[in-house]
């Protein structure tokens, strides 16, 4: 596993990533987010979303797909794209 990390943080250097290795899985939109920024969501659900989607598969996320389309990004869209009923 260590020579695996090592591997691709040499590859990472090679193509210019600054970012680290740490980073890289994490959704580039967490600081801008407004589901994750609001107090109307329960921090239990905020948990539950970047454990399934911001720290890891943030690529499934419909927020982050809407706005990688350009597209309107509603504040109450959940990653599932299902509705947040605490969120107006
Ligand atoms: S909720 Fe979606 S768009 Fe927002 S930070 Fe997490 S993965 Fe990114």
């Amino acid at each position: 596993m260590a020579n695996h990390v090592e591997e691709t943080k040499e590859k990472l250097q090679n193509i210019g990533w600054e970012g680290g290795i740490s980073t890289m899985y994490k959704c580039p939109l967490q600081n801008q987010c407004f589901l994750l920024a609001t107090d109307d969501l329960l921090n239990v659900l905020k948990k539950t979303i970047e454990k399934m989607y911001c720290n890891r598969d943030y690529e499934k996320c419909i927020r982050y797909q809407l706005y990688r389309q350009g597209r309107a990004v509603p504040k109450n869209l959940l990653p599932n794209d299902r509705e947040c009923l605490t969120i107006e």
